[in-house]
């Protein structure tokens, strides 16, 4: 193995909207990986709050100050996406024991079709109670989300919702 090689993450998901905990995961991510790849699958479907390009635009402008973040949509398998980028792991959040179950299945099939690892990292705790689409709930009914969510999320949300 080249010793220089640089270690990518993959770290797929909706994003719709981006959170402060999806934020958190990518600066913990940061801490293992040289270059976190956020990456916002396109799902035929979900009927989303937000664009793929929209929420592209917003992780862009939410992780402007992290060197090493990019952000970028695929369409498709994650695993195919992760083997184009070259990138060495899968890198998701764990919030929650249900979150456990479900992820330990996707991250086994992912391994079982591909033999891509995958990266879990615990919620921060200030952070693993956030969820997009109780954000989404919560704005809808006139809610405050501005504890949870980046800047540029509260001002989409206010745009799109009013
Ligand atoms: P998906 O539909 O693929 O789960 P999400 O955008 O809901 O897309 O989540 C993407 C990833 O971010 C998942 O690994 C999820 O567990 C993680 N995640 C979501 N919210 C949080 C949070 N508040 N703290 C830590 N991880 C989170």
């Amino acid at each position: 193995m080249n010793a220089t090689k640089k270690r990518i993450a993959v770290f797929p998901g909706a994003f719709d909207p981006p959170t402060l905990g999806h934020l958190d995961i990518v600066r913990r991510g940061l801490t293992i990986f040289d270059e976190v790849v956020v990456a916002v699958a396109r799902n035929p479907g979900k009927a989303p709050l937000f664009s793929v390009e929209e929420r592209v635009a917003l992780l862009r402008e939410a992780t402007a100050g992290l060197a090493g973040v990019t952000a970028d949509t695929y369409e498709g398998l994650t695993v195919d996406y992760v083997r184009k980028l070259g990138a060495t792991a899968i890198l998701r959040g764990l919030r929650t024991p249900t979150d456990l179950d479900f992820e330990m299945q996707l991250a086994l099939t992912n391994r079982a079709i591909s033999g891509t690892e995958t990266v879990f990292v615990a919620a921060g705790e200030r952070f693993g109670f956030i969820s997009s689409s109780l954000i989404k709930e919560v704005a809808r009914l006139g809610g405050d989300v501005s504890s949870m969510v980046p800047a540029a999320v509260l001002r989409g949300l206010k745009e799109k919702l009013g």
